[in-house]
């Protein structure tokens, strides 16, 4: 989502006659987009900022925009007295607040158009950077911003703000702009992004959404992200078996295997409920690809209850697990009403048993690719001179080739396979 948003700012400056360089030391305008979700992006973010301070004291005319769930959607004045060197806070999602500096900077005045909402130029159009165009072949377009829905380990509601979906119209014209400048796939967003639509009586569902965006001809595959248990309907897992763009590729997450653990974070389903879910997936999408996201150490977790986050992933077999360790976020529920008593060490080994099992289990997946034939879409040619692409499934692909494959769909047959990608020809 940040990668997305990133995107919007970079197209509103290209839209006023900036253009991207390669090092910060060339910059007019450094923007830096930031991720709290976890302590150690918050520390990253923080030393990023810091590192930026030597350029400033340098050149007082370099414009420093931070942006992005660091800043939040309130006013934040602690975070402005912390940081005196940054010239512009923004929101996430939002170019406006750098816009209308730049512009009042110039001595042009900035008049926030009618239809600018606080969710400034979502306007159904996003022009890639100059070194992205006819460049990208895979890019994201966010559909529903912020979220409602408060687990209680999670930070990300505070910071983005309430649940809106975007107008249905605007995306489909954003999806078209895309399309005009080269891209092949497009990824829509949203923390619960099966969400989508409902909470606005006149917008469709995502499932509506996903066959409205189909028939732009030049997008070859459509992904949809994050999904949450509760909202996959048959009707979306329908449209993905029925509309052969939409890519058999599901991510969705569990958190954890206990449902006692899962009551505490407030997910609002039980572990079975999330298994009937997996099979119903599988039944409804021959081959699909699902993944999830798992947290290790929430307060009060016991080894039992973690044993039966190793026992649910050794049973259901999905291809993916993004791993994290629980982090406290400041003002989120369990930050305050719960200890946060697993320690660091017993996080750390649950983590890595975990990945050790999952890791297993990718490359047994993976192994039934071996001598299949299998449409692949290429994105660039890495430095050590392979195409990179992806599977329908999501699975990274190597190919050896001197043809130009960019952002093509060509067959090819996979001779090698491992837990983290595969080796294919073209045949
Ligand atoms: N909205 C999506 C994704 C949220 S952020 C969802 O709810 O599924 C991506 C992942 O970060 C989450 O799925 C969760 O596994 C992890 N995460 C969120 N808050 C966290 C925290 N406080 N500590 C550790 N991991 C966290």
């Amino acid at each position: 989502m940040n990668v997305a948003d990133s995107m919007r700012v970079a197209s509103a400056l290209e839209k006023m006659g900036y253009h991207d360089t390669a090092h910060p030391k060339e910059a007019d305008v450094i923007i830096l987009n930031t991720c709290v979700v976890r302590q150690s992006a918050e520390d990253k973010a923080v030393g990023r900022l810091s590192s930026l301070r030597p350029l400033k004291d340098k050149n007082p005319d370099l414009i420093i925009n931070l942006m992005g769930c660091m800043v939040g959607v309130k006013d934040n004045p602690v975070l402005k007295k912390r940081f005196p060197y940054v010239d512009v806070f923004s929101s996430p999602s939002d170019p406006e607040p750098l816009v209308k500096y730049l512009l009042e900077k110039e001595g042009q005045s900035y008049e926030l158009n009618e239809t600018m909402t606080r969710f400034a130029y979502m306007d159904g159009e996003l022009v890639l950077p100059t070194a992205e165009k006819g460049n990208l072949v895979a890019s994201f377009i966010s559909v529903v911003l912020g979220c409602s829905h408060a687990c209680t380990y999670c930070i990300i509601p505070y910071r983005r703000g309430i649940e809106k979906s975007r107008q249905p119209e605007e995306i489909l014209s954003e999806a078209q702009s895309l399309a005009d400048q080269g891209v092949k796939e497009i990824t829509l967003l949203g923390q619960i992004v099966d969400r989508y639509g409902m909470d606005n009586p006149d917008y469709p569902t995502l499932g509506g959404l996903l066959r409205r965006l189909h028939s732009i001809k030049s997008i070859e595959r459509i992904r949809f992200l994050t999904s949450h248990p509760m909202y996959m309907t048959d009707e979306l897992l329908n449209t993905v078996a029925d509309y052969p763009k939409v890519m058999p590729h599901i991510e969705v997450p569990i958190q954890a295997g206990n449902d006692q653990v899962l009551e505490n974070m407030r997910r609002g389903y039980t572990n079975s409920q999330y298994r009937e879910l997996v099979q119903r997936i599988r039944e409804r999408i021959p081959g699909v690809s699902i993944a999830t996201d798992i947290i290790v150490g929430f307060p009060g977790e016991t080894e039992q209850q973690y044993q039966d986050t190793y026992d649910l992933l050794s049973e259901l077999k999905l291809d993916v697990a993004h791993l994290a360790r629980y982090s406290p976020r400041e003002g989120t529920v369990s930050a305050r009403r719960m200890t946060d008593d697993v320690p660091d060490e017993e996080k750390w080994r649950r983590f890595r048993v975990l990945e050790d099992l999952q890791e297993g289990i990718a490359t047994e997946i993976h192994a039934r690719y071996l001598d299949k034939t299998i449409p692949v879409l290429f994105e660039e040619k890495s430095k050590k001179g392979r195409w990179r692409g992806r599977t329908e499934t999501n699975k990274l692909v190597f190919v050896e080739s001197n043809d130009d494959l960019h952002g093509k769909v060509v067959p090819v047959k996979v001779y090698w396979t491992g837990p983290w990608s595969m080796l294919a020809k073209l045949v």
